[in-house]
């Protein structure tokens, strides 16, 4: 598929000593940092990640200090970078290389990808860039870089595909430094070969086919088949100078264990009659202040907003959102936000 992986390489490399960024889990030799980086670039831009990343190493600085730590003080790390799930599976393995392995990381590819969390992606990533391995990882960026440079326009989505995308890369990294090859691949789907590609930049143009043929804006051919499930919510914002009523979510299901404002499906009427009875107080008035929507991997919530007045409200624990100690789901956080400029 590709003429000369080698060349592609070679040209590659060349291209990244001169114009990577600097980033802070770059040329470090330590796989915790690694995976740590990686889990939170799965869903996350790298200058939202970058903070995050060094205030969660600054506290967790080996893994067996995040493994010691209280689950609410990890995902009080994670607030605000969302899909939560990554930070109980980051805590969750890191508890087991702790107990069951001394505390060292593993270096073999299939007990990296055994650990929760870890997927086929990230596992190589690791094993590549932190072991120097020649173990090609293939995320969104190194796909559209690998699909336009070879033309190739099958549905990727299908891991068969996938997984052709994957023997393209390993073609290439067999020919560099594998630590590298892995960062410079995503390196340059990050920020030449993106969406709308600067082809004028980059280090591959003369071998690329969908820049010869003109098809950059076609590929990769990407069939997403699940439709999101759509949820409408009332969200009863209760204040009282300068503090808030929030809920802790159950122990399992979307967003386990994080605060929320209360919230509850169906009309407004069945709503406070809801809410009434899980807060044994009467709702005196309501005031509607804003509509937002949140968008998660396989749901949108479509969050109708409302300040909520309490004929009675002495026996409600009310908190301070400015050093709420706990994590409090995303969503709410956007409702935090806007709270504060009304
Ligand atoms: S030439 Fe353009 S489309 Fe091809 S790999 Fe480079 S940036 Fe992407």
């Amino acid at each position: 598929m590709l003429k000369s992986p080698k060349k592609a390489a070679q040209s590659l490399m060349t291209w990244y000593h001169e114009n990577k960024r600097d980033l802070p889990f770059r040329g470090i030799d330590n796989p915790y940092f690694t995976w740590v980086s990686e889990i939170m670039l799965q869903q996350t831009q790298v200058d939202t990640a970058v903070p995050y990343f060094n205030r969660f190493i600054e506290r967790f600085q080996t893994v067996c200090d995040l493994a010691r730590a209280d689950q609410a003080e990890v995902l009080k790390y994670w607030e605000g970078l969302g899909y939560y799930r990554r930070a109980k599976h980051l805590h969750e393995s890191a508890q087991r290389i702790c107990d069951e392995m001394d505390g060292v990381f593993p270096s073999d590819l299939k007990t990296i990808e055994s650990l929760k969390g870890v997927g086929r992606y990230i596992a190589r990533a690791i094993h590549s860039i932190a072991f120097n391995q020649p173990s090609a990882a293939v995320d969104g960026n190194v796909l559209r870089v690998i699909t336009r440079l070879t033309g190739y326009d099958e549905d990727v989505m299908k891991p068969a595909h996938a997984r052709v995308v994957e023997g393209v890369a390993q073609s290439m990294i067999e020919h560099a430094t594998p630590k590298d090859f892995t960062q410079a691949l995503m390196e340059l789907g990050a920020t030449v070969c993106q969406k709308s590609p600067k082809c004028e930049q980059c280090p591959m143009q003369s071998m690329c086919v969908a820049y010869q043929e003109n098809r950059q804006a076609e590929l990769p051919v990407m069939i997403k088949k699940t439709k999101k499930t759509e949820k409408h919510y009332h969200v009863f914002v209760v204040l009282n100078a300068g503090h808030a009523f929030l809920i802790k979510r159950p122990e399992n299901g979307l967003l386990a264990n994080l605060y929320t404002f209360p919230q509850y499906e169906g009309s407004l009427d069945a709503a406070i009659h809801a809410f009434e009875s899980d807060v044994a107080a009467r709702v005196k008035d309501t005031e509607s202040l804003f509509e937002l929507d949140h968008v998660f991997s396989h749901q949108i919530w479509h969050l109708t907003v409302h300040r909520v007045y309490l004929t009675d409200d002495s026996m409600i624990p009310f908190v301070s959102l400015t050093n709420f100690p706990y994590a409090i789901a995303k969503a709410h956080l956007k409702i935090i936000d806007q709270i504060k400029e009304i």
